[in-house]
């Protein structure tokens, strides 16, 4: 009887697989036409000086609006859109909309646009920013890319390379999710990069661990030392940004200070069309 019941969670098991990955070639398949069929839409969320409250800018973050599923966060169609490559449209959709949006308002906030490994790794990425800051009319100064260490693990000698010329257009560049890769402070020796993402999960833990709160103050020491600034993720409490302000951290982003919303409805920015 055992054995028969094992077999049923087998069989089950494989059902279920089966069903998965059925389910994720559909999605995959709605993926490719999501940008045509304007299923995509960006949400904007401030970044600020701790030091002074002001407003820096405003990451760039997906979503996508599926016909039948509703809201997909993009946890889960990034990583299947990275793996069937239709990141690729969607990023540069992502890239265009953004510098077109931000090269509207009536402010010179900069705009984080969170870069897909994949893009890297495709030789057009630099002459792709190249062209949309052009055809946008965006100051190049005004737009940040994110990226993780994960980006530049791969084929690390034609990242950097990759990385120096989108520099060289005067766009800057920060590490995203900073302590959590394996390889952080190697990463930080090999490229300049312009901003240090402390990743969030620092902060869920800062209020009640001294570890939490030691490599923080660490990080933000090496970002001093090497002129980067840093900013903190994922802050959710007063209490966080008390501490980030007693440690000297320069810049804080997460739900406290403003979630995600459509340009619309984000205060502080108006655009020629409103
Ligand atoms: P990320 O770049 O690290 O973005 C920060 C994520 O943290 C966002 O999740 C944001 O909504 C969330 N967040 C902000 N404040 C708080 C907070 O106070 N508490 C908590 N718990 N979370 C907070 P989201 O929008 O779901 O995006 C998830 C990830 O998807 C992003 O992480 C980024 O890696 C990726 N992503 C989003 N948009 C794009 C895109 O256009 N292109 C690419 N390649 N990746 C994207
Ligand atoms: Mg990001
Ligand atoms: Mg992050
Ligand atoms: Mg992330």
């Amino acid at each position: 009887r055992a054995k028969a019941a094992l077999n049923q969670t087998i069989c089950f098991y494989e059902v279920s697989m089966d069903e998965a990955a059925r389910g994720r070639r559909a999605l995959a398949n709605d993926l490719w036409e999501a940008v045509e069929r304007s299923e995509l839409a960006l949400h904007y969320q401030v970044q600020k000086s701790v030091t002074t409250g002001d407003v820096i800018g405003y990451e760039v973050l997906l979503r996508w609006n599926h016909p039948e599923r509703g809201l997909v966060p993009p946890n889960e169609f990034i990583p299947l859109a990275e793996e069937c490559g239709a990141i690729l449209p969607i990023g540069e959709w992502v890239l265009r909309q953004a510098c077109r949006e931000a090269a509207s308002w009536d402010a010179e906030y900069k705009i984080a646009v969170n870069l897909s490994p994949v893009q890297l790794a495709n030789g057009d990425v630099v002459s792709l920013v190249h062209s949309i800051l052009v055809e946008t009319g965006l100051d190049a100064k005004r737009l940040e890319l994110e990226i993780t260490e994960s980006t530049i693990i791969d084929d690390k000698e034609r990242a950097l390379l990759t990385l120096r010329a989108i520099k060289a257009l005067g766009v800057t560049i920060a590490i995203d999710d900073f302590g959590t890769g394996y390889s952080s402070l190697e990463t930080l020796r090999a490229f300049p990069f312009d901003k240090i993402k402390l990743d969030k999960s620092f902060m869920s833990e800062v209020e009640g661990s001294p570890q939490a709160k030691a490599i923080i103050r660490a990080i933000l020491a090496l970002g001093h030392s090497l002129q980067v600034p840093v900013l903190a993720e994922g802050v959710e409490t007063q209490k966080q940004l008390d501490i980030l302000q007693a440690e000297g951290c320069d810049e804080a982003q997460g739900y406290l200070l403003g979630r995600p919303a459509p340009i619309g409805s984000v205060v502080g920015v108006r655009t020629e069309a409103a």
